[in-house]
């Protein structure tokens, strides 16, 4: 499976199976996208058709006037009558670093070129599925609600303003604990584990979340297991002792806020229905002067700011670096959800992002979009691409009460009830379910060219929208594959130029 694009004034093409990528001249993209689908060209002529895609011996190769009948069985469309000029490939050849680059002032040199690297097996490379390994039953990583409380009531919140479907609670420290205690039984000779602190808001329990990491470390310090945490707060109790104690402890900080002020006002209000704007931006600028290692500014966009680029460069223009701004997940009729009409502005409007992007990190390589940040040269190993997060069965979030679901989104959902870290009940008939998830096994992403960049989406997602796990929404689909094709030509841009 090939996929081209434009996207930034180029064009690209993407071998999913192989993992090579292209940047391509109009001439070989047709004759790739020709291959993909054979068509009846302008003017009454004929695709020729030159060599079977499947590896046949390529006897239906046209006489050399251009005008042979294209194959009926899709083959492969390799030539036609009208030359374009100088078409030109180069790329990266997803199986080790390695370029091609070929010039040359007709299509029938593009065409040899695109022969070439389907003979070498980097277009139009057959589907190998990567072998998934089995449930193995070992947890990696654990995500606490520490509170189900909040001092925000988010227009868009999955979590009903913290309490998750159940009711407002804090978790207590001897829940936490057990956490802890559950997570080393569980992760059987892995060392290196995770905690991310969530809620609601996670600072409205700050004394158990303090006494908690004290509790992680003298377990560390016991066990010989390393943890690593993460924070995400939605900065209004973000104060000096937050930002020491964060300084200490927390590998990451994700910081909530939308953007521009009119933007983060109308959806994200205090309980009493204000706007929270000028406490968070306060705080997390105060933040972000004092923070010592990683951090994420984190908003969501949502079809009230499709035009969300300004939102990012706002928030860059007050001095964050990293920013991540995520499409809400919504059902579609809420006023709020995005919906398949608003995609084309929003493809436009990643567009714009990634220019914009590209521009400003000229000036400030350190400015970082989350999205965009992909490695064309090092992707992940392939196993880790077909299951992407985990959640479900390798992470496993925890409710106040102790409750186990797959992921914080799922809390109090109790058709997704795992068991309890207080009495120890654990089923793994959820955690099955959810190790045999992949983008193998959705009919949907087996056939995505986009399958190994998206990992098959958020399970959790596709069962708030769809309904089950196993049918991602088809808008966040849309979405996703724009942003993978501007990442993708964000990375190749900025390799070309380095
Ligand atoms: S800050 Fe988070 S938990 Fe609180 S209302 Fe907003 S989205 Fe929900
Ligand atoms: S974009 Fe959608 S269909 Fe494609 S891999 Fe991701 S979740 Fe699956």
């Amino acid at each position: 499976m090939v996929h081209t694009f434009e996207c930034l004034g180029s064009a690209f093409a993407l071998d999913t199976e192989s993992g090579s990528f292209f940047q391509i001249d109009s001439a070989v993209k047709e004759i790739i996208d020709e291959i993909n689908s054979p068509v009846v060209l302008s003017r009454g002529e004929f695709a020729c058709l030159t060599a079977d895609a499947n590896g046949g011996d390529g006897e239906n190769r046209p006489t050399g006037d251009g005008r042979k009948a294209a194959d009926a069985n899709g083959g492969k469309v390799l030539e036609r009558g009208t030359l374009p000029p100088s078409p030109c490939v180069a790329g990266v050849d997803g199986r080790g670093r390695e370029s091609f680059c070929a010039d040359a002032s007709e299509r029938a040199e593009a065409k040899r070129e695109v022969d070439a690297l389907i003979e070498r097996g980097v277009l139009f490379s057959p589907r190998v599925d990567p072998a998934v390994s089995k449930f193995s039953g070992v947890v990696k990583a654990l995500c606490l609600n520490i509170s189900h409380l909040c001092n925000l009531r988010c227009a868009y919140c999955f979590a009903d303003g913290g309490a998750y479907r159940g009711k407002e609670a804090n978790m207590p420290l001897k829940t936490a604990c057990a956490a802890v205690d559950f997570l080393i039984e569980r992760s059987g000779t892995r060392r290196h584990l995770e905690i991310d602190f969530f809620g609601g808001e996670p600072l409205l329990n700050r004394q158990v979340m303090k006494d908690a990491v004290r509790y992680i470390r003298r377990r560390e310090a016991e066990t010989g297991k390393v943890f690593q945490l993460t924070v995400t707060t939605n900065a209004m109790g973000l104060d000096e002792d937050a930002v020491d104690f964060f300084n200490r402890e927390m590998y990451n900080v994700v910081v909530s806020i939308d953007g521009r002020e009119s933007v983060h006002n109308t959806v994200r209000k205090t309980v009493s229905g204000g706007g929270s704007f000028d406490v968070a931006l306060k705080n997390a600028l105060r933040f972000k002067e004092k923070r010592v290692g990683l951090y994420y500014i984190r908003g969501t966009y949502t079809a009230r700011n499709t035009d969300f680029s300004k939102d990012v460069f706002y928030l860059n223009d007050l001095g964050f670096d990293s920013l991540s701004i995520e499409p809400v997940v919504l059902p579609a009729d809420r006023e709020l959800a995005l919906k398949e009409a608003h995609l084309p502005a929003l493809f436009a409007e990643y567009e714009t992002l990634a220019a914009g992007y590209l521009e400003r990190r000229q000036k400030n390589p350190a400015f970082t979009f989350f999205h965009f940040m992909l490695d064309i040269y090092n992707p992940p190993c392939r196993e880790k691409l077909t299951k992407g997060c985990g959640a479900g069965c390798e992470y496993l979030a925890v409710a106040p009460d102790g409750s186990l679901y797959p992921c914080h989104q799922f809390d109090g959902e109790a058709a997704y009830r795992v068991g309890n870290v207080l009495d120890g009940s654990f089923s793994e008939e959820i955690p099955r379910l959810f190790s045999g998830v992949n983008v193998l096994t959705k009919a949907a992403c087996a056939g995505c060219w986009a399958k190994y960049y998206c990992s098959g989406g958020c399970n959790a997602n596709a069962a708030l929208i769809g309904g089950n796990i196993l049918r991602p929404d088809p808008v966040s689909c849309a979405l996703m594959r724009k942003r993978i094709e501007c990442a993708l030509a964000v990375s190749a841009i900025e390799n070309a130029n380095t």
